[in-house]
């Protein structure tokens, strides 16, 4: 079983942070493009027009919170500069938090504000990117297992993890689609599909305001992709929007059912590897899933990445953190990242065959 995390994903661009302090607040960092100068001013037109949705959320901010008053202002004047929120934000104002606020005070419109702009900024972020250790990890890790041996749990909203015809790799999500797109219904779930749950739902799901059908999408999401659907029952025509979940939603009994899927396959795992993934205490309903389910006898493996001078404090910290989670250490860590953790996989495949080989003469 493998777990993936933000970190699994950010191996090109911060912004696949699924929550964080990244998300939404670089939005304009991540996707800006460059102004025309008109007589020596920059010229700001096209950009107020993309980037409607992002003034809208300023303004939101700075309502909810008085020490963001000044934002406004710096937004509208931005000129050449790139908005970069680095080091100006606390943890109150990251988009998870907030989304809890304007839940408490019930503005609907405000959250699906900033639902709206996280889709479009990891859209805008893992659009056409070049998503190499995923490919990786697909053809060294996944493929060589025999069907059936191998499951995924996915925190990440991004679409990266996707069918490839090249090695002939298919995927199943588990969780029940009313409709399929008919250029996705031929490679989705084509044969001896690996089990990929995704706990926080995807950017290519959809789900109809007015029926609640599920609906899956070709897994290539523009950011601009977040409207315009519409329920493929004729008679509901109904507004489909993303099927992304984010901490203090709701869980309807699509999610539900997914989560029972998950349990069972971590009840079954014998070892399971956490990537770039930190069991961060909002995700309260992760933990407790992984802490009901989770076999006493699995092996848990982490990877991650941290600085070399910091490598003892980490292990030291994943030791407790872990030890408190789930009454136990984790057995093996690798703090090189993603990239290193396949470089050594890669290494061990190798030593192994040239062993076997050897045994053979
Ligand atoms: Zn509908």
């Amino acid at each position: 079983m493998f777990v993936l995390g933000a970190g699994a994903s950010a191996s090109h661009r911060s912004a696949n942070t699924p929550l964080g302090k990244d998300l939404v607040w670089d939005y304009h960092r991540d996707c800006a493009h460059l102004l025309r100068d008109i007589g020596g001013k920059p010229d700001q037109t096209q950009e107020n027009v993309d980037f409607s949705k992002f003034s809208k959320f300023i303004l939101l901010a700075a309502s909810l919170y008085a020490e963001l008053a000044w934002l406004p202002g710096e937004w509208q004047n931005r000129g050449w500069k790139v908005l970069d929120m680095h080091g100006r934000l606390l943890k109150k104002h990251f988009v998870d938090e907030m989304l809890d606020l304007l839940r408490k005070e019930d503005n609907e419109e405000g959250a699906r504000l900033v639902k709206h702009l996280i889709f479009e900024h990891i859209a805008e972020a893992s659009f056409n990117a070049p998503n190499t250790l995923y490919k990786r990890f697909a053809k060294e890790i996944v493929k060589p297992k025999p069907p059936g041996s191998i499951s995924i749990i996915s925190l990440n909203f991004d679409c990266m993890l996707h069918e490839d015809l090249d090695t002939d790799l298919y995927y199943d999500y588990l969780i029940d689609f009313d409709w399929i797109d008919h250029s996705r219904a031929e490679s989705y779930r084509h044969s001896n599909p690996i089990a990929l749950i995704k706990l926080n739902g995807s950017l290519e799901w959809g789900m109809c305001e007015g029926c609640g059908r599920l609906h899956l999408y070709y897994p290539f999401m523009h950011r601009t992709f977040y409207e315009g659907k519409v329920c493929a029952n004729r008679k509901c025509a109904g507004i489909v929007t993303p099927f992304i979940r984010v901490p203090h939603d709701r869980h309807g009994p699509n999610m539900n059912a997914l989560r029972d899927v998950a349990k069972d396959h971590l009840r079954a795992a014998d070892r399971v590897t956490v990537v770039g993934y930190s069991f961060p205490g909002y995700d309260k309903h992760i933990i407790e899933l992984f802490q009901d389910s989770l076999d006493t006898n699995a092996r848990i493996e982490v990877v991650d990445k941290c600085r070399n001078d910091q490598k003892e404090k980490q292990t030291d910290y994943l030791n407790k953190k872990y030890t408190e989670l789930f009454k136990r250490s984790p057995e093996i860590e690798t703090l090189d990242g993603f990239g290193d953790y396949l470089d050594n996989q890669a290494k061990q495949a190798y030593t192994q065959l040239t062993g076997t080989e050897r045994d053979k003469r």
